[in-house]
């Protein structure tokens, strides 16, 4: 819910920033469409428009593939003690 807050306000900041092009390398515009866990966040939730909605898909995929962003972040529930019930 706090994640919804911090995008209430719906507009697409590419337009507002008249982007037309968005670098895979620029990790700090990329993070604005990226979740905690590094998914790429869905557009009603960022309010951009679909086609810097698409532009930012294709760099975040072009970033994990040059393994700047990781595919997958979320191992807590692997690591989980899997003897907690051999006795
Ligand atoms: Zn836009």
């Amino acid at each position: 819910m706090a994640e919804r807050r911090k995008f209430k306000k719906r507009f697409c900041k590419y337009c507002e920033q008249k982007v037309d092009f968005i670098d895979y390398k620029d990790l700090a515009s990329l993070k604005f469409s990226l979740s905690e866990r590094f998914k790429i966040m869905p557009r009603r939730l960022t309010g951009n428009c679909k086609r810097h909605q698409e532009l930012v898909t294709v760099a975040i995929k072009r970033a994990r593939q040059t393994a700047l962003i990781p595919y997958i972040v979320d191992r807590k529930n692997v690591v989980e003690n899997p003897f907690e019930n051999v006795r």
